[in-house]
């Protein structure tokens, strides 16, 4: 039908209305007098404004609105809004006749109105305009309907004029309300149309307030969940706990009925986080898909907006996945939210309703508010993440400093152990076990093998020193563990890096005994390592360690591969020690006997000599007499040297004895040199002999003679023909100095520090002889005497041989 727009009030109107005869009041039990007249028509607008100001809720300010118009503006009256998803929902009715207010309603379930079709309701919902219809004549009514069914329900409602106001508000419509008279003097006249305009103009005012309300009330609500959310999430510390918050939080906040919630990975496929309400299979499709073959998402991170999709068919022209297994999640809404942060996407959230419905600006506010809560907990997470493996790395890392260096400082602290005390290997693996036991590790047992073939403990240890006690207790006989026996038998370490009840079962099952070490051990790790040497297993050396020692690792068994192939070499030293020990014993005892039964034959060739020497003619003499010179004298050197061989002998057996006897050392001096005097005479040195008063001490004669001796031979041996000179004088404190000076070859300072050595020498042999003990007898006699001996010399220059006697020494 051609509807016929009409301006505001105020503009002249072409219609021809009348006052309604009958007109009603706002409470149309009472009725008012007339709306036409002006009080009348205040009262009831006044009356009007009041009662639908009254409610904060829409639906009843439509409601008292139908009420209001039916029947003092109309006869019947329906009220329409746009609703969110674009559609038209009739909200209320009335009709004079209040049992037909039902076929108000009929109407527009038989055919909804719609925002499309000219004329009418439609137009003025579009428009935002009146729309009149001054006569509506039955001939008009097949085109007013656009159902014929309408046609017939229409009749019975009776229509002979109709006006549509829109209801407005803040430049928006938000829905209209129709005025129908169905009389025959119907058409609405000025001050009517005046009146009901005002009223449509307070009711719209009441809609927004009460939506104004409403939407204040949702937003309060929104807030409030999500600082819900909000709190949960600040709490979470990884990206599942993440998940975890959205899933349950998340899910409640949002009333959606399925949400699931994945991270973007760097090569830009999903990994699924979280979800509730999908199938496990549907889950498990979706992980590790690629984000540019889903193109939902794909938009979403590229414009960096949600995407909305009120309802399926919306959806699945972009969906990506398989149509079917979009549809069979259901006809619902849904929401894809992308997980910004500034520097991109961290992944999605999906969120899925089980109907079809909009999304009012507030709620799309309020979830991207959500996701946004969600992309800087996952930042937060992933920083935390970041953190927290940094910082185990660098315990790690220090963790891993501290032990090496424990391990370091172990072996070096053994090393040293082994190579000093060659001489005592017990003692040296008791300490290094002690070490083990106090650093590396809580218990340590060094077992070597025994002439027998079995392994014998010889060092225990533990950390806690009552228990090394019982540790060597239980080892008495059969000693070591099964593990230990294996590992001596196959040659191949053995670490139980974590010692379990099964095989400690195992381990004591042997035994009582074993039962017994095992509890006084109680490992939390084990580590046995063979002591190898050229193809022989000489012995294991076990190390345990229990809590709060940490366990053994791969770096400990190599470290103890290490120490065992040293305490191998160790034992290997110390075995050759021995052998060489015994070695130089028996040599000793050799010379002792050799020089011994060489002695009786020179003393008795020295004899000989003498009673030749004694025998012997003028004339004989004169031929014989240098050659028996010189006999005489190869065999005083024999002697001196076989006393040295003697000597040493004696010295490294430890049979050095002395005889101390009251001695003046002046007059040693004297008589030593007197004896002497050919052999000066024969190197052509003078000697002086400065000794001014008599200096008497308690010494052994003998062997006071024989280091003078010593000492002036080698000044007359050394001496180039020089002057010697001998001065012994009062040292102080009960001692005497005595000192041998030549202005001979000297000795250099590279030789000085070794002179007083067993065979050393610093001449060549072949322009001196001698066998280099005269001054290492010499330095053990002035020794055992409680004295000391030192040289000065300078090549070329001369030396002087120095001896601090004490008194009383002897
Ligand atoms: P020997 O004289 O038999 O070699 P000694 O033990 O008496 O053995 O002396 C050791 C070495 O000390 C000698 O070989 C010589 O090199 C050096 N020496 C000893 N006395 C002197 C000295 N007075 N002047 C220079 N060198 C000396």
């Amino acid at each position: 039908m051609p509807a016929e727009p009409i301006s505001p009030p105020e503009a002249s109107l072409d219609v021809a209305g009348k006052p309604r005869p009958t007109p009603a009041p706002p409470e149309p039990e009472h009725g008012v007098e007339a709306a036409s007249s002006e009080a009348a028509r205040l009262a009831f607008l006044s009356r009007a404004g009041e009662l639908l100001g009254a409610s904060l809720e829409w639906r009843t300010v439509l409601h008292r609105l139908a009420e209001l118009a039916v029947p003092v503006l109309a006869d019947w009256c329906a009220v329409d809004v746009i609703t969110e998803d674009g559609s038209v929902e009739r909200v209320a009715a009335a009709h004079r006749e209040p049992e037909k207010t039902a076929l108000v309603h009929e109407l527009s379930r038989l055919r909804p109105v719609d925002l499309v079709s000219p004329g009418g309701i439609s137009e003025a919902l579009r428009t935002g305009r009146p729309v009149v219809m001054p006569v509506v004549t039955e001939e008009m009514l097949p085109a007013m309907v656009r159902e014929p069914a309408q046609l017939d329900v229409v009749r019975r409602l009776g229509i002979r004029a109709g006006l549509v106001l829109p209801l407005l508000a803040r430049g928006r419509v938000l829905g209209a309300v129709s005025l129908v008279r169905g009389d025959e003097q119907v058409s609405f006249d000025a001050p009517e149309l005046e009146v009901a305009m005002e009223l449509a103009r307070r009711a719209s005012l009441s809609m927004d307030n009460a939506l104004l309300y409403e939407e204040a009330r949702t937003a309060q609500s929104f807030s409030a969940r999500l600082q819900t959310v909000t709190a949960a999430l600040s709490r979470a510390a990884t990206a599942e706990d993440v998940a975890r918050v959205m899933v349950r939080d998340g899910l409640e906040a949002s009333g959606a009925a399925r949400v699931a919630i994945a991270e973007l990975s760097a090569d830009g496929c999903l990994r699924v986080l979280g979800s509730v309400g999908y199938s496990q299979a549907w889950m498990e499709g979706l992980d590790g898909q690629r984000v540019a073959g889903l193109p939902v998402l794909a938009r979403a991170a590229e414009q960096r907006e949600s995407q909305w999709f009120s309802r399926l068919e919306e959806l699945l022209p972009s969906a990506g996945f398989v149509e079917s297994d979009v549809a069979a999640l259901g006809e619902g809404s849904r929401a894809f939210l992308p997980l910004l942060t500034e520097r991109g996407i961290l992944g999605f959230v999906a969120l899925a309703w089980g109907e079809p419905r909009m999304f009012p600006p507030l709620e799309r506010a309020f979830l991207d508010a959500l996701a946004h809560q969600c992309s800087q907990a996952l930042e937060r997470a992933a920083l935390y993440g970041t953190l927290r493996e940094r910082g185990e790395r660098l315990h790690h890392a220090l963790q891993m400093g501290k032990e090496a260096e424990e391990r370091l400082f172990f072996l070096l602290e053994a090393s040293r152990a082994l190579a000093e005390h060659l001489d005592d290997v017990e003692w040296t693996l008791e300490h290094v076990a002690r070490v083990a036991a106090s650093s590396v590790a809580s218990s340590c047992l060094v077992e070597l093998v025994g002439p027998d073939g079995t392994l014998r403990c010889v060092a225990s240890a533990h950390q806690e020193p009552s228990r090394d006690a019982s540790v060597l207790s239980v080892l008495g006989g059969e000693g070591a563990l099964s593990l230990s026996r294996e590992c001596f038998q196959s040659g191949e370490p053995r670490f139980v890096p974590d010692v379990d009840a099964a095989l400690c079962e195992r381990l004591a099952e042997r035994s009582e005994q074993q039962r017994a070490l095992l509890e006084a051990l109680r490992p939390a790790s084990l580590l046995v390592v063979p002591v190898r040497t050229r193809g022989r297993t000489l012995g294991v050396i076990t190390l345990g360690t229990s809590p709060p020692q940490r366990p053994l690792a791969m770096s400990d068994v190599s470290m103890m591969e290490e120490l065992a192939r040293r305490v191998a070499v160790a034992l290997e030293n110390a075995s050759l020690y021995r052998d060489a020990q015994a070695a130089v014993r028996l040599r000793d005892e050799f010379l002792s006997v050799a020089s011994h039964e060489l002695k009786t034959p020179l003393t008795s060739l020295k004899l000989q000599h003498g009673l030749i020497d004694r025998a012997l003619g003028p004339d004989s003499r004169e031929k014989v007499a240098p050659r028996l010179s010189t006999a005489m004298r190869q065999v005083q050197r024999l002697a001196t040297l076989v006393d040295h061989l003697l000597d040493v002998s004696r010295v490294s057996l430890g049979r050095l004895a002395l005889e101390p006897t009251e001695v003046d050392l002046g007059q040693a001096v004297r008589d030593a040199v007197e004896r002497m005097e050919e052999v000066f005479a024969v190197a052509g040195c003078s000697v002086r002999v400065d000794i001014p008063e008599p200096l008497q001490g308690r010494w052994d004669s003998l062997r006071l003679d024989q280091v003078l001796v010593n000492l002036l031979t080698n000044a007359a041996k050394y001496g180039a023909g020089r002057p010697v000179q001998v001065t012994a004088a009062e040292a102080g404190d009960g001692v005497v100095r005595l000192s041998v000076r030549d202005e001979g070859i000297g000795i250099s300072e590279t030789d000085l520090p070794r002179l007083f050595g067993r065979f050393e020498r610093a001449v060549s042999d072949r322009h001196y002889g001698g066998l280099g003990l005269g001054l290492y007898i010499s330095r053990q006699i002035v020794e055992a005497m409680g004295g000391r001996i030192e040289v000065e010399s300078r090549e070329g220059v001369g030396s002087v041989f120095t001896v601090h006697l004490p008194r009383a020494a002897g």
